[in-house]
């Protein structure tokens, strides 16, 4: 593990994230560390900025094309070009903007298809802004079971206007073939929107390939963008639909004159009529930080040698970590293909094997932060798991990592009086 890491070029950028020493730190697809440089911007942006400048820091400071310049920086890591990218709101929020224009724009096509697909594991925020819009809109959702692979059957259905899809799964840490998906789903004029939350600043996207281009994308500022808790998140459109397409949340920023205050609605030229309110500036400052520490991987072979590196982590973690496991009875989630697996290792809990919650507390206290998601229905089992953000983890916090969690699977499967509970030993 020290020859993979001394030999990986992108090492030095570790130490462009505040990490606290001796924390192994694999929780990043959820919150990821503060970049060094964000405290310095956001004291500018307050000290100065703001405490000096005022509202001359609007232009002067260049606050009002903040968004979209944060938007131009980030670009390159998702496969779009300058001037199609902005920052705004939530991902559920962006979600809604994207959906109800697909919606709009899938209607005006072809009113016949009026249904929504997607995938039963999608995350919650998807599936209930889904529901919502589909409820107002008068269309179906329709979930394709989990797990999906072949959507080109789904996509057939002649009544499918939008396929809705989370690129890697945020409990499996299964990825879709996006490219694939897009060409099935173009060549029967279905749109397609990607919830890029557990991708952007993980793996390699081009959401522009040739004759596979996506439609519409969303996707989360604070996971391995680094951009701090409840960090803005992005929203893209294709250039050649983005002045088609109108959003539902039409706010006075997305105007294309919001200085004239007109007293009725004109969207903006391109990406900027996805503009609801006013931006907030200090996130997007902190934002800015964590993008432009994810661009210092340009030199070094950038998203490519970001996303080498991710599957080199994860493989580390599942070979060293896999024994102690299954011994365990836990079972892998996360697909073992590189080319269908995101930048994360999921462990499924068997019933009656060590109880998950206490492992990775019992991780968590020595200094091993991944994360614990219960099963959200009837069958589907509780996870750890355990991310890794290629831009400053290591191999060797991959297998110490993995050390400490046969360690603690070993200390829970005795029971908290003393009572041994049995591994489930196959
Ligand atoms: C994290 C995440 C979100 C986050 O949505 P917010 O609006 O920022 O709370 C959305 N979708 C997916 C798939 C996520 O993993």
């Amino acid at each position: 593990m020290r020859a993979l890491d001394r030999d990986d070029a992108l090492s030095p950028l570790r130490d462009l994230l505040a990490l606290p020493p001796e924390l192994i730190y694999l929780d990043g697809n959820s919150l990821g560390p503060m970049p060094r440089q964000a405290a310095a911007a956001v004291e500018q942006a307050l000290r100065h900025e703001w405490a000096q400048g005022l509202i001359r820091s609007w232009n002067d400071s260049g606050w009002i094309s903040r968004a979209r310049a944060v938007g131009d920086d980030l670009a390159p890591l998702i496969g779009a070009s300058p001037g199609e990218v902005l920052v705004a709101d939530s991902t559920s929020i962006n979600l809604h903007k994207v959906l109800g224009a697909a919606m709009s724009l899938s209607r005006r096509r072809d009113p016949t298809r009026a249904v929504l697909l997607t995938q039963e594991d999608n995350f919650p925020t998807d599936r209930y802004i889904a529901q919502g819009l589909c409820q107002q809109w008068g269309w179906t959702l329709r979930e394709a079971p989990a797990g999906t692979k072949d959507w080109a059957a789904e996509l057939d259905r002649p009544d499918v206007g939008i396929l809705m899809l989370t690129h890697v799964n945020y409990r499996s840490g299964e990825m879709h073939d996006m490219a694939r998906v897009n060409r099935h789903a173009q060549a029967r004029g279905v749109l397609t929107v990607w919830d890029l939350a557990h991708s952007a600043g993980a793996v390699e996207l081009a959401l522009k390939a040739p004759g596979a281009a996506a439609d519409f994308a969303v996707g989360c500022g604070y996971k391995y963008l680094n951009g701090g808790p409840g960090a803005p998140a992005f929203v893209w459109v294709h250039p050649e639909h983005v002045n088609r397409t109108e959003q539902p949340l039409r706010g006075w920023l997305g105007h294309e004159a919001p200085f004239a205050f007109e007293p009725d609605y004109r969207p903006a030229p391109g990406i900027d009529r996805y503009t609801c309110g006013t931006p907030p500036i200090l996130s997007l400052t902190a934002l800015q930080a964590g993008v432009r520490a994810l661009r210092q991987a340009d030199a070094l072979g950038g998203m490519a040698a970001l996303r080498r590196k991710s599957l080199s982590l994860t493989s580390a973690f599942i070979e060293c970590s896999s024994a102690a496991a299954q011994a365990h009875g836990l079972t892998l989630l996360t697909p073992l293909e590189p080319q269908r697996r995101g930048s994360q290792v999921s462990w499924a809990c068997a019933a009656g094997g060590p109880d998950g919650f206490s492992v990775m507390q019992g991780l968590i206290r020595r200094g091993v932060i991944g994360d614990f998601r219960s099963g959200p229905r009837a069958g589907e089992p509780d996870i750890l798991r355990f991310g890794f953000a290629p831009l400053y983890n290591t191999h060797e916090e991959a297998w110490r990592a993995a050390q400490a969690l046969a360690e603690e699977l070993a200390r829970a499967s005795t029971g908290p009086l003393g009572a041994v509970r049995r591994p489930l030993v196959t």
